[in-house]
């Protein structure tokens, strides 16, 4: 094999970001100020269709500031799915709340609306749904979910940047989203998260919090963090929003190529109305997925990852919020998901060894 290792995912960081970071040092002015301003109001034209979104420094810190400014606390609970990263539980726990895992539908692996109405109880405040893999999660059931139960709607769109359903973008369905900007998502600002917001009030909480309570110099208002973003990776976030959109068509068409080529394992599935952006292209191995992701890098030099091995129910941090849970869908993904390199920076030849070492290994059992 003389071909060069194909990696599962590549940020892609060139000449314009390295010019805007230093058009910000030159100036002197390096933490929160205007490039943090101009990125808020970029990201909220290009991407949440003009909801107003407050920058931060992790797509973590957004989930946790989000759900602060909306109220959630101790003796609430929240429900979200197990088969995610652990951020999305992590952040209700640190609020004092209890994050309930719901299991997963098997198409998209996003939350089963059913599976979450079952969950609910007296102290339910809010489902917060991820969009994995770049796929909508079911809003328009969840949608109608809240609204008839009185609960509030949150997403964790770290991986869903430009998804959409029946043409409204991920981002605007819930009270807030939170957006992830770090390196392997499908834009980044080196760490950064992006959270959007359907009201003036929950921006001015979300930035309270994120600047010690002060919206006046030393004029505490509120317990708070310091959360903020710099102008440095807020520059680097405003070139790449100039490209993530090229970025989402050549995944879009990274994975058309796949879908048309794979042989022996199911494709990706689509819903209805879904506008998907291949954060990850997900496939499923039924029998030794472990020897077919260490084969596919040994014979054919192509990386693949597995998002996520554990679910967050079975975590040594997370377990006790859910002890002896059974999850059947979840634990089924959690040992069969491999997910293939469908970044920007492939090009048709890698492509190639993709579907070839695939095909060769997968479809061989089918
Ligand atoms: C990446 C990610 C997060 C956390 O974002 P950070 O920017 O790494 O803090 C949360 N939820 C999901 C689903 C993610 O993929």
């Amino acid at each position: 094999m003389t071909d060069a290792f194909i990696p599962p995912a590549k940020p892609i960081i060139g000449d314009d970001e390295r010019e805007a970071v230093d058009r910000v040092l030159r100036s002197g002015m390096v933490a929160q100020g205007p490039e943090v301003a101009a990125f808020e109001q970029e990201f909220a034209d290009v991407l949440v269709q003009g909801r107003a979104s407050v920058a931060v420094n992790s797509g973590t810190s957004g989930l946790h500031l989000g759900l602060l400014a909306a109220g959630i606390g101790p003796g609430d609970e929240v429900i979200v799915p197990s088969f995610t990263f652990a951020a999305t539980a992590n952040s209700v726990a640190l609020t004092g709340a209890t994050p309930v895992f719901a299991d997963i539908e098997p198409e998209q692996f996003s939350l089963d609306p059913a599976a979450v109405e079952a969950a609910i109880t007296e102290r339910t405040a809010a489902i917060m749904p991820v969009h994995l893999y770049g796929h909508p999660a079911r809003m328009t059931e969840l949608g109608e979910l809240a609204e008839r139960r009185g609960l509030a709607l949150f997403e964790d769109a770290a991986q869903a940047h430009g998804a959409s359903l029946h043409g409204r973008n991920v981002g605007t369905f819930g009270r807030f989203a939170m957006f992830s900007l770090y390196p392997t998502k499908n834009m980044t600002s080196g760490e950064g998260g992006m959270v959007s917001c359907d009201s003036a009030e929950l921006v001015r909480a979300v930035k309270l919090l994120r600047n010690q309570g002060m919206e006046a110099q030393y004029q505490n208002e509120v317990v708070g963090f310091n959360a903020r973003m710099t102008d440095i990776h807020a520059a680097i976030g405003r070139v790449q929003l100039t490209k993530v959109g090229a970025w989402t068509a050549a995944r879009r068409a990274n994975a058309a190529t796949l879908d048309r080529e794979l042989r022996g394992v199911t494709v990706p599935p689509v819903a209805d109305g879904a506008v998907h952006v291949y954060h990850q292209y997900t496939i499923r191995v039924p029998e030794d997925r472990d020897g077919f992701v260490a084969a596919l890098k040994q014979q054919y030099g192509v990386g693949s990852g597995v998002y996520y091995p554990v679910p967050n129910h079975r975590l040594a941090s997370l377990e006790h919020f859910a002890p002896g849970l059974h999850l059947e869908q979840t634990e089924r993904a959690a040992a069969e998901v491999v997910s293939l390199p469908v970044h920007p920076s492939l090009s048709r030849r890698d492509l190639e060894r993709i579907v070839e070492g695939v095909n060769a290994l997968a479809g061989a059992g089918a």
